[in-house]
């Protein structure tokens, strides 16, 4: 039982996590994805002390409300995701969403203070929802939105009563005008060269603030686009903006820094792609920053021969390919060797485990071997630590990438980052 501290979930161990749930529970599974940050607005900034004390008060008591097959997760500093197996009817659900804001009106009533806060619930389910952990959590995600836009302190995922509550129509309109506005920002977090310890680039991160919602997750930021067909429209001006911003960091006299950037499944189906690129790097020299594609492995695997194709064409243009989340995506070696990568990154649930845990250890090491061996090389992500870092310099990584350097940054952020940190 964890008493006080929950510790804080990423988004890819949490999917990891929930997928494994999925999997695990004998008939169904509902996920609630738990925001109380209502709490925040009030204290936090006042009073840090009173924001911990509710943490560990509903952490345990949330705990409590778990049975042996159910899971917890914090996964924001004041949103949880549990997930609760084998419970699908809609009494059991409604009596679980009860409980949990019940517990959350009595960790508030605890801190004795004169104030009330709110919380909000937003469920899905597997199988009926998906059985896909990313969909179902972007489902409890949508609820979540539909919870609090109904202000109903929780709401089940049902496609049409999203649409007749015209959240998802007001949220897909307002992604459309973001988009349309380039309303987005990219932040860049640094990737650092283990054996000279300097920078050697960063990744391009998107992120996006909507209006009525406050800054919403890339992944549905990212989903939502891919639903209303604009996901394209959204890479080619990521990718214009990335290299415009790349050519405006400082530089250093005796190297250059490469700038990566996501790239979903979708877009490398798309036919242009590869047009787009070369004119986006003809307009913004692109000669003197190396650009690199990052595509998950999940993404590799799923679609075939014409992708090969693609990708063959972007690396033959000089264009780095980097498998991100490598581990994850149950790629077969016959299908590794045909793809043109350049670059491995170690999924960041691999890295947060190694310390402890000999087999993620064990899977860190054969990556980088493996890497090696196709004359690739190996980045290491969610590195958030100093004995992560020995480690991976240990195991011969070359790479590195996480909070421990930085954290994503705006672009003037990142420049002065940059220059504090790799102009000594
Ligand atoms: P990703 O490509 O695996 O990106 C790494 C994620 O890990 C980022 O989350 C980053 O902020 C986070 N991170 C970095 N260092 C650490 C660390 O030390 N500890 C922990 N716990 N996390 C760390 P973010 O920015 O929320 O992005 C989430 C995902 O959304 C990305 O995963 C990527 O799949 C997608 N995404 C973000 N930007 C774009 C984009 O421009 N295009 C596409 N297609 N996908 C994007
Ligand atoms: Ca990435
Ligand atoms: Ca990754």
């Amino acid at each position: 039982m964890i008493s006080q501290e929950l510790n804080l979930t990423d988004a890819v161990v949490f999917r990891r996590e929930v997928q494994l749930q999925i999997t695990r529970s004998a008939e169904s599974l509902s996920l609630f994805i738990v925001d109380m940050g209502g709490i925040k607005k009030i204290f936090s900034r006042k009073n840090p002390e009173i924001s911990r004390s509710f943490l560990s008060n509903i952490a345990r008591l949330l705990q409590r409300l778990c049975r042996e097959q159910d899971r917890l997760y914090r996964i924001g500093d004041f949103t949880f995701g549990i997930a609760l197996a084998d419970v699908s009817s809609d009494v059991h659900i409604q009596l679980a969403a009860e409980k949990i804001v019940r517990l959350h009106d009595t960790a508030i009533r605890d801190l004795d203070v004169p104030y009330k806060a709110k919380v909000f619930i937003g469920i899905a389910k597997s199988p009926e929802d998906s059985a896909e952990a990313h969909e179902l959590i972007r489902k409890a995600g949508v609820a979540l939105e539909a919870s609090r836009s109904s202000d109903d302190p929780y709401f089940v995922y049902r496609p049409d009563a999203v649409e007749t509550l015209s959240l998802k129509w007001n949220l897909q309109e307002e992604v459309g005008a973001g988009i349309t506005a380039r309303d987005f920002s990219l932040y860049y977090q640094p990737k650092i060269s283990l054996s000279t310890g300097r920078v050697v680039g960063a990744e391009a991160l998107l992120r996006w603030a909507s209006d009525s919602h406050g800054s919403v997750r890339p992944d549905i930021f990212i989903a939502i686009a891919r639903e209303i067909g604009r996901m394209n429209e959204l890479t080619q001006s990521l990718l214009t903006t990335a290299l415009r911003q790349v050519s405006e960091w400082p530089r250093r006299e005796d190297a250059d820094y490469g700038v990566s950037v996501n790239l979903d499944a979708d877009s490398l189906k798309d036919p242009d792609i590869a047009d787009v690129i070369e004119s986006s790097l003809s307009i913004w020299g692109g000669n003197d920053h190396q650009l690199t594609i990052e595509i998950t492995e999940a993404a590799l695997v799923t679609e075939s021969d014409s992708n090969f194709a693609i990708l063959h064409k972007l690396r033959s243009m000089g264009i780095g390919i980097s498998i991100d989340d490598f581990g994850t995506g149950y790629s077969a070696l016959s299908y590794f060797k045909r793809i043109p990568a350049s670059e491995l990154k170690i999924d960041q649930a691999f890295v947060k485990h190694m310390l402890e845990s000999d087999g993620d250890r064990s899977i860190v090491e054969t990556i980088i071997e493996l890497a090696h061996r196709f004359d690739m090389q190996v980045v290491a992500e969610g590195v958030e630590t100093a004995e992560q870092l020995e480690m991976l310099k240990k195991l011969g990584c070359d790479t590195a990438q996480g909070f421990y350097f930085s954290e994503p940054l705006p672009q003037d952020e990142y420049c002065r980052w940059l220059k504090k940190t790799d102009f000594a």
